[in-house]
């Protein structure tokens, strides 16, 4: 499994610039929209526009280019239009590509909610998803140990313990959390489909959520223990199906099948997790 990245939307024609850096999705409030250029920046100005009901903010950068263009990313829409072209004319190039750029301003904001929920405060109180649930994290220096009770994660620490310390405890039972799971997971689909790996561990890699090394071990991301346990039986199919065919052809995806029938499904969930890795 590697990861492919997201690339960022762009319109068929004409060819747009740029790549992508911050998350900034610009549907916004129409209450506070305003129809003139709201701020200018040293790349270009910030204008409003009325798409299918909605307001949206984009940047208009002028340019020497001779079409108007179009870039979704993470930054929202930034159109690029030459000099001499009116806002008349851009307004009218929007409003032809408006299906399109309120679907793929859509799909970024689905992909910022998926990257949001993964990402953890380390305090008390805040959220953190397990197994697809969502656990409360709770702080008390009563507890001699880091366990669920119900739906918090009682944390033995004294309330003014570093987010630091937190992390380290919560990542420590997290990660003891995966080992069952996984393990649980990896005999069941032994004792049913007769896959054992000869080893495996647990990883901690930015890039890829499992793998499958030729002689017969395959590797788990720990941070799967966040995701549905089918996102982990996934990814574990996916792995074990890698100890017959070490590649991605058609005899490798009727083995995912046989082992994991719904892994359509499960590929696309992951594939909004680009920064960690995606399966392909
Ligand atoms: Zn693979």
């Amino acid at each position: 499994m590697t990861a492919p990245g997201r690339r960022a939307g762009r319109a068929p024609q004409p060819s747009p610039v740029e790549a992508a850096r911050q998350l900034n999705l610009p549907l916004f409030d129409p209450l506070h929209a305003s129809p003139a250029p709201i701020e200018r920046g040293p790349s270009g100005s910030t204008r409003v526009a009325r798409l299918c009901e909605q307001w949206l903010r984009y940047e208009l950068r002028r340019s020497k280019r001779r079409t108007i263009g179009f870039v979704i990313d993470e930054r929202g829409l930034r159109v690029t239009a030459p000099r001499w072209v009116s806002h008349v004319e851009i307004e009218s190039a929007l409003q032809d590509k408006a299906n399109w750029i309120l679907r793929k301003l859509g799909e970024w904001r689905a992909h910022q909610a998926r990257r949001e929920r993964l990402e953890v405060r380390w305090e008390h109180g805040a959220p953190l998803r397990y197994l697809g649930e969502t656990l409360t994290l709770c702080v008390d220096e009563n507890a001699r140990r880091t366990q669920r009770v119900g739906d918090r994660l009682v944390i033995g620490l004294p309330s003014q313990a570093r987010a630091e310390q937190l992390k380290d405890r919560v990542q420590c039972w997290l990660q003891a959390r995966a080992r069952d799971v996984f393990s649980e997971r990896i005999d069941w689909y032994g004792t049913h489909h007769g896959f054992t790996p000869r080893r495996w561990s647990l990883s901690s890699a930015r890039t890829r959520w499992g793998s499958c090394s030729a002689d017969g071990s395959i590797r788990l991301n720990w941070r799967l223990v966040h995701f549905p346990i089918d996102i982990v039986d996934y990814v574990i199919a996916h792995e074990l199906a890698h100890l017959r065919e070490l590649n991605h052809g058609t005899r490798f995806w009727q083995i995912v099948g046989d082992l994991f029938p719904e892994y359509e499904r499960a590929r696309a969930w992951l594939r909004d997790f680009p920064e960690d890795g995606a399966s392909r």
